[in-house]
């Protein structure tokens, strides 16, 4: 007999009535009206089972450090990195992995199971990345965390970076970071590129650089990175994050750019919550989004995720680990309005992340790791509106995170009743 079986569940693909069948933490099948028996039997009432959400650009090191020493009055990029770099000097090892401990927690209870962090490796003492190395392996029972080397003063700008870069690498953190667009010249930006490139090439690891993050129409590291991704044969393993001058670049351009962008295969991550806050802070009206082109990105072949980036942070104020929330965001800016414009922006915080991330047996299928999430909604459109429940959190078949159906009261005179915002 099976661990758990999940009666008359909704997929993302639009499938309903499925039943899905678990055993030793693994699915086994995915069919309409299975005959099989389980231990426990779950029923899904017709409501979204998802794959878990993916959060593919996100900075644990800095999460939850909101008012430390002081808030980001101007809220631009710049002063938040300023900011960040006063508070460096006074973190420990022990408050980062309090934080991030604490963040991975509100993470799991939203079924979000699978991060890509950035962490900063300007500091010698690298104690953030001992710290989140820490983290991740304390989580793994519950959640997939993924460390990108991140030299958040430039490699070239900050002396010893590179090193710090190359000792975190050898520490265990997993993907090659960089941020161009901070080095001194667009010259020294895309020499890092070609650095970190090369270095992320012998070593066989991934590449994911903050990349393009201005308003600045002139900005071209996504055309290096795409290049250098194309010539050292890296295609599917190279991802520019942020890309929001592409916003503001020339439509000839990039008329150009995006197919560059697919012949190299380059993976593209917008933060939406992120960009819509800090882009656009020098303009007076017409005021830019500041969000890269994801709907023309989209469709021209090129995998985009989403991701939250911030949480309560020198950067961003706000945020819960909410994946639905980021969804929102980015279908509100991009104008993502049609049916599959906001599905695509489901499968951006769901099945793009996890392509990029390169994360093995994701998805509602059999020989999958068992690894879901039920909503109080029943299709992805319904999830991202209501910013549904997370009911039920599975991993490797087991629970591990539930909560309440959200339902409010109308009290009226003629007696109380339930209200359902579904119609
Ligand atoms: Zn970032």
């Amino acid at each position: 007999m099976a661990d758990l079986v999940i009666r008359n569940a909704s997929l993302p693909d639009g499938r309903t009535g499925i039943d899905v069948l678990v055993d030793g933490g693994r699915i086994v099948a995915v069919e309409p009206s299975l005959a099989a028996t389980a231990r426990e039997t779950l029923d899904a009432a017709g409501q979204l089972l998802s794959p878990p959400f993916v959060d593919a650009h996100f900075h644990l090191d800095s999460a939850l450090t909101y008012g430390l020493p002081r808030v980001n009055d101007s809220g631009t990029l710049l002063e938040g990195i300023a900011l960040w770099g006063e508070l460096k000097p006074q973190l420990t090892q022990d408050t980062v992995v309090v934080r991030a401990l604490a963040y991975c927690d509100w993470a799991i209870a939203r079924g979000l199971l699978a991060i890509r962090s950035h962490v900063d490796v300007c500091d010698p003492r690298l104690l953030a990345v001992e710290a989140l190395i820490d983290v991740r392996a304390r989580v793994k029972p519950f959640l997939d965390l993924q460390l990108v080397a991140f030299p958040q003063d430039g490699v070239l700008r900050n002396k010893g970076a590179l090193a710090n870069l190359e000792r975190a690498l050898a520490m265990g953190v997993d993907v090659v970071g960089g941020i161009p667009h901070f080095e001194r010249t667009m010259a020294d930006g895309a020499a890092s590129i070609r650095l970190l490139c090369e270095l992320a090439a012998r070593e066989g690891r991934m590449v994911d650089m903050h990349c393009d993050e201005s308003d600045d129409p002139h900005s071209r590291h996504i055309e290096t990175l795409a290049l250098e991704t194309e010539r050292l044969g890296m295609a599917g393993r190279v991802t520019g994050s942020h890309l929001t001058s592409m916003h503001s670049v020339d439509n000839y351009y990039v008329s150009k750019l995006i197919p560059l962008m697919v012949e190299a295969g380059v993976n593209a991550i917008a933060n939406p919550l992120i960009n819509i806050t800090l882009q656009g802070r020098h303009d007076t009206y017409p005021k830019r989004r500041g969000m890269t082109r994801v709907p023309e990105l989209m469709a021209a072949g090129v995998t985009v995720a989403f991701g939250h980036d911030c949480v309560m942070d020198p950067w961003y104020a706000l945020g819960s680990a909410d994946m639905l929330d980021v969804a929102s965001m980015g279908l509100h800016v991009a104008q993502m309005t049609s049916q599959a414009g906001m599905r695509a922006c489901f499968d951006a915080v769901t099945a793009n992340g996890a392509r990029i991330l390169g994360l093995d047996g994701y998805g509602i299928a059999p020989g999958n790791r068992a690894d879901f999430v039920l909503l109080q909604a029943r299709d992805p459109v319904e999830a991202i509106r209501l910013k549904a429940t997370r009911l039920k959190v599975y991993r490797a078949g087991r629970l591990v995170a539930s909560a309440p159906p959200a339902v409010a009261t109308l009290h009226r005179d003629d007696g109380a009743r339930s209200l359902d915002w579904r119609v």
